[in-house]
């Protein structure tokens, strides 16, 4: 394990696809994180640009891994609306499967406190995950849960779906360091087997900031080493910010403390030549 990481960065549905793939793809990044989400990456809007984009990401050998927007619903207390918001993920995996996409994340409820109990909230997320999971099978898509909070879905709570669902984890480092100290090496310890795809991003500890990897506290050099010491796989830097630099600074930092200094500075020199 550790050998390899792969490193990829995820579009803001705001702007345009394509030409963030060039950015990324200009960037030295290794994939894209596609997510399917309004206003400009709507399944619509994909299906209308589906060329451009494949284009693009041939030109820099992209793969793509999906992700579902994080404000919809797995647990709504309303069963017209749920109904709805699941068509709504089948356009997402139906859009996502277009794109070549393997894998596809979704997360658990965003607004847990629209549930009357937590055990409803419960029953109701695995609920609609396991009908999500038949539907992203049949697609040929493997579906990938999610951590958003421990209110909206404990690590109890996730070793329970996991022992009735064979569905995998994409592991959110960011938003588990908000949830206190040790969590992100917990949810390693439990989880590894699961964890098939990861989000890295920094913050205060307080609110999910989405920063560069260095500018908040997380603790770079311990956590990718704990990433490093059980996975081999991909890595999307989730950073929030309009300027690609920042994004850029994220990934050396992670290709540094995965490879050590001298090895990346080699590979920086050979993929400029
Ligand atoms: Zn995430």
């Amino acid at each position: 394990m550790g050998e390899h990481v792969i490193i990829g960065a995820m579009n803001n549905p705001k702007k345009e696809v394509a030409e963030q793939i060039h950015l990324f793809g200009e960037s030295g990044f290794d994939f894209l994180e596609l997510t399917i989400e309004a206003p400009n990456a709507s399944p619509q809007k994909l299906a209308a640009a589906k060329k451009e984009i494949n284009d693009a990401l041939s030109a820099y050998n992209f793969g793509v891994v999906a992700h579902c927007p994080w404000y919809f619903s797995v647990a709504h207390p309303y069963a017209s609306i749920q109904k709805a918001t699941v068509e709504e993920f089948r356009r997402a995996f139906e859009s996502a499967a277009l794109f070549g996409a393997k894998k596809i994340t979704i997360h658990t409820e965003w607004a847990p406190y629209i549930a009357p109990e937590r055990q409803v909230l419960v029953a109701k997320t695995i609920e609609t995950i396991a009908t999500l999971h038949k539907i992203a099978h049949d697609l040929g898509i493997a579906l990938l849960v999610e951590n958003v909070s421990e209110a909206s879905f404990s690590l109890d709570d996730f070793r329970n779906m996991f022992s009735e669902l064979e569905v995998g984890m994409t592991l959110d480092v960011g938003h588990l360091l908000i949830e206190g100290e040790g969590k992100i090496e917990e949810y390693i310890r439990q989880f590894k087997k699961n964890i098939q795809h990861i989000h890295l991003h920094d913050n205060d500890k307080r609110r999910d900031l989405h920063l560069p990897i260095g500018a908040g506290k997380l603790d770079v050099p311990k956590t990718v080493a704990a990433i490093k010491a059980f996975y081999d796989g991909t890595i999307t830097l989730e950073v929030h910010s309009e300027d690609i630099d920042y994004l850029k600074i994220s990934r050396d930092k992670l290709e540094i403390c995965w490879y050590g200094k001298r090895k990346h500075l080699q590979d920086k020199k050979y993929r400029s030549l």
